[in-house]
């Protein structure tokens, strides 16, 4: 089986209720990028990469699209069911970019599922659980708004909540992560994502002024030094993000003791043969995390919903996907949805997404 076409596309998913508000800017919808793998054998794999907007990591779309422009050429011959072989040649014909190698890697995946007639997550050594837990990231807001949605989002079922932090005075972000304990008190997981943004006298003070509440701060300053730095006087477990951005830096900060978990994107290591990778890692050493990606729909949420229903539970923090903020799916008949808080594992060969191609426009380029 050899791969014989790859046809790349660009989508806009608008954002509903917009616009999302990060520490780093405001979205009101998304530019995704998917590919279309065709085997010599009529099989077809689906992969997609997302991110959401040029800041929130060093990826943008029209960056995927060009990555994956300059390696298909050299893909096109390649088994797509050896998977890693399939990510040493890209290595070979392109460094870095990991984000745009896992929609590569991603549409492997599904057309190697097809193959042999089983799902994603029985290629990564089976499903633990037919469903898994998701988590709702509540925007950056007023306290007393946030803390209601809090309250909605909980009393719908989710088990965990994300709030978002960062950009604007402190006292505010302590105000919101107290009134957020208030509404829902241990009802759910609590994280404090400042998506890099906090220094380290903001987040000294929102650690203590918050020592009571059971959260974990993720990603709360930027580099790894600066983590480093504070961490001993934090009251509050580190969960590290965007700053974990491939295998040797995940070892590295597990080995220095740096984290206490991780909030992991499949596409920022590259797809999800390397997210698997980072699975067993954090198993043998205990560490929870989560399987999310940035943004993107049915397609890299069926492929975060594959991984994360392989990890040992006790380890699964939650999967989150952009669902719940998007209107539109790829495939009508067997949509990737959060459900009272969780996401049913799709059942289907590969990913179990068939996407109806009629919702993209004509491919931004095809090889063969
Ligand atoms: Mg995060």
């Amino acid at each position: 089986m050899r791969i014989a076409e790859i046809a790349v596309y660009s989508h806009n998913l608008p954002i509903s209720n917009g616009p999302y508000v990060m520490s780093h800017g405001e979205f009101n919808d998304v530019d995704t990028t998917l590919v279309k793998v065709t085997t010599d054998t009529g099989l077809v794999g689906w992969g997609e990469t997302c991110p959401i907007g040029p800041v929130y990591q060093p990826h943008h779309a029209e960056g995927a699209r060009a990555a994956l422009l300059a390696m298909a050429p050299g893909l096109i011959g390649q088994d797509p069911s050896e998977i890693k072989k399939l990510h040493r040649r890209m290595d070979a014909l392109l460094t870095g970019h990991h984000y745009a190698k896992a929609a590569i890697d991603i549409a492997a995946y599904d057309i190697t599922g097809k193959h042999f007639g089983v799902t994603v997550a029985q290629l990564l050594g089976g499903a633990e659980v037919d469903r898994v837990p998701s988590y709702y990231a509540l925007s950056v807001g007023d306290p007393d708004t946030i803390a209601q949605v809090a309250a909605e989002r909980v009393a719908q079922g989710y088990p965990r909540l994300q709030m978002k932090v960062g950009a604007r005075p402190v006292e505010l972000d302590i105000e919101t992560v107290r009134k957020v304990y208030e509404k829902v008190g241990n009802k759910a997981k609590l994280a404090v994502d400042a998506n890099r943004s906090l220094n380290s006298r903001d987040l000294l003070r929102l650690s203590r002024e918050c020592i009571d509440v059971p959260i974990i701060l993720e990603q709360p300053t930027s580099s790894i030094e600066e983590i480093a730095r504070v961490r001993p006087m934090l009251h509050h477990g580190v969960f590290m993000d965007e700053a974990a951005d491939s295998l040797s830096t995940v070892m590295r900060v597990i080995g220095e003791g740096l984290v206490d978990g991780f909030g992991m994107k499949v596409t920022r290591l590259g797809g999800i043969q390397p997210m698997t990778a980072f699975r067993d890692l954090c198993e043998a050493v205990n560490l929870p995390h989560t399987v999310d990606d940035a943004w993107g729909g049915d397609i890299i949420n069926a492929a975060c919903v594959q991984v994360g229903a392989t990890v040992n539970p006790k380890n699964l923090e939650a999967v989150w996907i952009a669902e719940p903020y998007l209107t539109e799916h790829y495939d009508d008949a067997n949509p990737i949805k959060v459900i009272d808080g969780y996401i049913r594992v799709p059942t289907g060969p590969g990913l179990g997404v068939i996407p109806d191609e009629s919702k993209f426009s004509v491919p931004v380029a095809v090889i063969n």
